[in-house]
């Protein structure tokens, strides 16, 4: 099935570049959204829509793969194809990017999925977001710690857990389902769902019904927002007539129905909140939230200024007794591990001078990969060699005050 559709990205009111990328044309659609230092971001994302192109004709799918395979292995394609420019060109080590992509075969709609930008459905007047953000806030309200409506709400809600172009086994969500007469779906960068409401959303989808024009009202509505961040919105209806907008009841909300979303689909459209209790919880846990919030400022405003990715930053302190170089963030975030190992060093904690343990228990925090190798090797001799004394201590050490900074920082892995 072709879809008629629209799409449009904008810079925002905030950036000096448009760091997204999409890509919309017959049964093929995607949205990227990158990250990187210069124009780095602008590289990963572009490259990622470009590997799906290969998709366009169907010549990749029609033979031994099905479409959602092809889909599939396109991504994982990307993920590759960015790692290995980033390697190859040091301007852009630690860039990445966001995908979110969906191609139709006949009435099957596949879906792939890495990060931050979503997909939704707008079936019969129903929004329903079909992907789960990869993020931090979303990590904690899965692990119960935070309720989606503070997570709606968070300012850090931008700091992802997964992305293309950091590790060569990129995990790729995906999905299939059955598309129907009047489904209108949009693929949208966080640009937009971070600054518009759902139910804005929804209405504007409900009521503009040319593709374009919809897509154009909603990233000026983001703008309208203060456009912080770059916005990049594409709309696909199933066929020429426009959204089918369902039933509205007399109070609003729309009649209910079932679809043959595929499980694991969330259900996200007026009156998913009324289950969740209020009020009646206690102050502690509201305590824990802010709490968890407080770390969240602290840790983002350490990370990166705008776009924050938590994977892509280095730092360096002790796996057991050896020094060692890690991913990520020092520390736990409310009991979320931010940290992957990268390599252990030759320098045991006894070679570290006694001033400088505390330091890397904490965490030395670093620009890139090198930069964690030379304050690795740098450690014995930290306070000997002029060229290791500027090795600071990680940003994140203005955290240490709040209780959920663990005092077994990095002495336990698992
Ligand atoms: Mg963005």
């Amino acid at each position: 099935m072709a879809f008629r559709l629209g799409a449009s990205s904008d810079r925002g009111r905030m950036r000096e570049g448009n760091e997204d990328s999409f890509l919309a044309s017959g049964s093929l659609a995607a949205v990227a959204d990158g990250m990187g230092g210069h124009s780095a971001g602008e590289v990963a994302s572009a490259a990622a829509t470009e590997e799906l192109r290969s998709l366009q004709d169907g010549a990749a799918w029609r033979g031994e793969r099905s479409a959602g395979e092809a889909l599939k292995w396109a991504v994982m394609e990307a993920n590759r194809r960015i790692r290995e420019m980033a390697a190859g060109d040091k301007s852009l080590e630690g860039m990445g990017t966001t995908i979110t992509a969906l191609l139709s075969d006949g009435d099957v709609i596949h879906l792939a999925h890495v990060g931050d930008s979503r997909a939704y459905l707008l079936r019969k007047g129903e929004l329903s977001q079909l992907t789960e953000d990869h993020t931090l806030v979303q990590e904690l309200v899965k692990q119960g710690k935070l309720r989606p409506e503070d997570a709606k709400r968070h300012p850090q809600g931008s700091i992802i857990t997964r992305a293309l172009g950091v590790d060569a086994d990129v995990q790729v969500d995906t999905a299939t389902f059955k598309i129907i007469s009047g489904d209108r779906l949009l693929l949208c960068t966080d640009g937009l769902t971070g600054v518009v409401d759902q139910a804005t959303i929804r209405n504007v989808l409900l009521r503009v019904r040319d593709p374009q024009q919809a897509s154009e009202r909603l990233v000026a509505l983001a703008n309208e927002q203060g456009g912080p961040d770059n916005i990049t919105v594409v709309v696909l209806d199933s066929d020429g007539s426009g959204p089918d907008t369902g039933v509205i009841d007399p109070t609003g909300e729309l009649a209910g129905r079932e679809d043959d979303l595929v499980a694991g689909l969330r259900r996200v459209g007026p009156g998913t909140g009324g289950g969740r209790r209020r009020g009646g919880r206690s102050q502690k846990l509201a305590k824990r939230v802010l709490g968890v919030l407080v770390v969240l400022v602290l840790l983002s405003a350490g990370i990166l200024a705008g776009r924050n990715f938590v994977y892509s930053r280095y730092w360096v302190g002790f796996d057991a007794d050896t020094v060692a170089i890690f991913r990520g963030v020092p520390g736990d975030v409310a009991g979320l591990h931010l940290s992957s190992l990268v390599e252990r060093s030759s320098v045991t904690r006894d070679k570290v001078p006694a001033g400088y343990v505390l330091s890397l228990e904490n965490g030395v925090s670093a620009g890139n990969l090198a930069d964690a190798r030379r304050i690795a090797a740098c450690a014995p001799v930290v306070y000997q060699q002029p060229d290791c004394t500027i090795a600071g201590p990680a940003p994140t050490t203005s955290v240490a005050p709040t209780t959920t900074r663990p005092t077994t920082t990095t002495k336990k892995r698992s």
